[in-house]
């Protein structure tokens, strides 16, 4: 049975909510005890229980639930879902008419008016990805909806929804349709990528890096030695060897990347045995290469906001400038570091701050080339601009 909850909003929250910001927060809200099912659809009301905005409720590590509407009388239904899938789809028309790029993202979260859903275009199969126990309450109207909006070979999922925002494995994360191969070739600006949809968190390929791909296969790789650390499965090395590097090492620590990062190189009629493909901590390899006194054309740094092996803890909020210190140190002089990261806890300023310290401490010098945030397929909210998390730097090393 479709039921609304009311709760009361913090008079100091209210304007916010008025003028469009998406993200119901925990501190907003006076009455949570009212609501206790994920997934509950809430009214949220001043002291005097006049109507301000609809949302759901859906606990994120951001916060917790989304505005859906600002419309008093608008149920959320199949109806409401179409309403916000349709005019995503015509906001990609571009992407879906372009031959040569057949992987991008259709829906994406408060961009497209629901909070905690993406939705994700792989050559003809759809992946929706759940960042909450709230939003995946209401999964079957929002199939529905996107059934009814699409012609789809097949539908998959992921859940991140457990305590860290993690990947729930499932171990089947196919929804209905046909089953994909594992796995398929998608496209990107000409690039052949090997995609699995069914093999844990991570389907191969990180979407919004493609406008740096392009730019590195385009404007910067050709005849230089490319160090790709934080690789994964080589995205970044395999749009430098088509750009015509002259050698790309991939650097990564997790074992899968190796035959990972082999396919892909393949998959793209590119020798591999003619790349280097390290499995190894990305600082143990500075040292060595200092060490070694190895020094590359064009190094990419890549890494996660936040990880631990076993002798490492990298955040990318407290280490980046140490990160930094070491790619320049091994970047010859004219080359230029890719400076990478999906940090959203902090902004760019602080981010070229980074950089600037990082050359300070060395006494070197540089400059900015060109910058990235979120390409137009990843679209932001207005009002959420916290939601805009890449950042991207070209710098190049003077000295
Ligand atoms: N740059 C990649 C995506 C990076 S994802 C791309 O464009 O596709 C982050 C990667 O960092 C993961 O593959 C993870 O295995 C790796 N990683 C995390 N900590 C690391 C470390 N200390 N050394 C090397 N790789 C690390």
């Amino acid at each position: 049975m479709y039921k609304e909850i009311e709760l009361t909003l913090k008079p100091e929250f209210i304007n916010e909510y008025r003028d469009g910001y998406p993200l119901i927060s925990k501190e907003s809200v006076v009455d949570w005890n009212k609501v206790s099912q994920e997934g509950a659809i809430v009214n949220l009301v001043d002291n005097r229980k006049k109507f301000i905005v609809k949302g759901y409720y859906g606990i994120q590590n951001k916060g917790y639930g989304w505005v859906l509407t600002s419309k008093k009388d608008e149920k959320i239904d199949v109806d409401f879902f179409v309403k916000k899938i349709k005019p995503a789809l015509k906001y990609r028309e571009d992407f879906f008419s372009d031959k040569n790029t057949t992987a991008f993202r259709v829906f994406n979260g408060e961009g497209d008016g629901i909070g905690g859903l993406t939705i994700d275009y792989f050559d003809g199969f759809y992946m929706l990805t759940w960042y909450s126990i709230g939003i995946y309450e209401l999964k079957e109207t929002v199939l529905e909806a996107l059934k009814s909006s699409v012609e789809y070979k097949g539908i998959y999922q992921k859940k991140r929804f457990d305590t860290k925002g993690m990947y729930l494995d499932d171990k089947d994360d196919f929804v209905c349709g046909e089953r994909a191969e594992a796995p398929i070739t998608v496209k990107e600006n000409g690039v052949n990528f090997a995609i699995y949809l069914d093999d844990g968190p991570m389907v191969g390929v990180f979407l919004d890096q493609r406008d740096v791909r392009k730019t590195i296969r385009d404007k910067y790789a050709k005849g230089k030695t490319v160090l790709n650390t934080f690789s994964y499965t080589g995205a970044f090395s395999i749009f430098a060897a088509l750009g015509g590097s002259k050698k790309t090492t991939s650097v990564d620590l997790a074992k899968r990347s190796l035959s990972k990062t082999k396919e892909q190189f393949t998959i793209n009629n590119i020798h591999v045995d003619k790349q280097d493909i390290i499995v190894e901590d990305v600082f143990n390899y500075f040292k060595y290469a200092v060490r070694k006194k190895l020094s590359f054309d064009m190094v990419v740094l890549d890494p996660p906001s936040f990880a631990r092996s076993k002798k490492h803890t990298f955040s990318a909020s407290k280490d980046y400038v140490k990160l930094l210190k070491e790619a320049i140190q091994i970047t010859t002089k004219g080359g230029v570091i890719v400076a990478s990261t999906n940090s959203a806890n902090f902004s760019m300023m602080t981010f070229r701050d980074f950089i600037k310290r990082a050359f300070k401490e060395l006494n070197g010098k540089y400059t900015v080339e060109e910058s990235f945030s979120l390409p137009k397929d990843f679209r932001v909210h207005d009002k959420f601009k916290e939601g805009n998390y890449l950042k991207v730097v070209f710098i190049r090393k003077l000295r």
